[in-house]
């Protein structure tokens, strides 16, 4: 079982479309394209470099990571479908502060899970991206050291938590099923 299933029955029915095709993606390609010309926003590569979350939908190139063991990125857009609400989109789009106090969330899901994504030099390559977003670079180092902070302390935020402890629950539950498979196969 692939941690997207666990997430799916277990807490949001997630749905996969391919960006490539997905008409919306089109227009909002579009507005990505015309908001870097004004240099609002400065995305380039936006349908095969992004994942777009909308709601429970998860626009994803086809090469997006399906396999059991899911990504750091996998996780953080999962902690987008736990977010969404219509205030939370309406915040996500007009405002780069919330903007980046949900990603900075989201972020923080990723440090939740991998030891690997608990660093200054982590932080600086997501402040990077979140650039690209319309948010200041110190804006979102500082944002981000925050997330990390509260990781280390243990006051990590409830949505971050809840990806987390699924995802924690999933990997205990498929060390049973790899202790079962070996008891099994030591039985023949
Ligand atoms: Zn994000």
């Amino acid at each position: 079982m692939t941690f997207l299933n666990h997430f799916c029955s277990e807490m949001h029915k997630v749905v996969f479309k391919d960006k490539a095709t997905a008409p919306l993606m089109k227009l909002v390609a579009l507005l990505i394209a015309v908001g870097n010309r004004l240099k609002i926003c400065d995305i380039r590569n936006f349908i095969t470099d992004y994942v777009t979350t909308i709601g429970n939908r998860i626009y994803a190139h086809p090469r997006w990571n399906y396999a059991t063991e899911p990504s750091p990125l996998v996780l953080h857009e999962l902690t987008h479908v736990v977010f969404w609400s219509t205030t939370y989109a309406l915040r996500y789009l007009l405002s780069k502060k919330w903007r980046l106090y949900y990603e900075s969330v989201c972020i923080q899901t990723e440090m939740m899970c991998f030891t690997r994504c608990r660093s200054n030099a982590y932080i600086k390559i997501k402040a990077r991206m979140l650039e690209g977003y319309g948010i200041r670079y110190s804006d979102a180092v500082n944002e981000l050291a925050k997330r990390l902070h509260e990781v280390e302390t243990n006051r990590h935020h409830p949505e971050a938590a809840k990806v987390y402890y699924l995802y924690a629950d999933w990997q205990r539950l498929m060390e049973h099923v790899r202790l079962a498979g070996s008891a099994h196969h030591e039985d023949h």
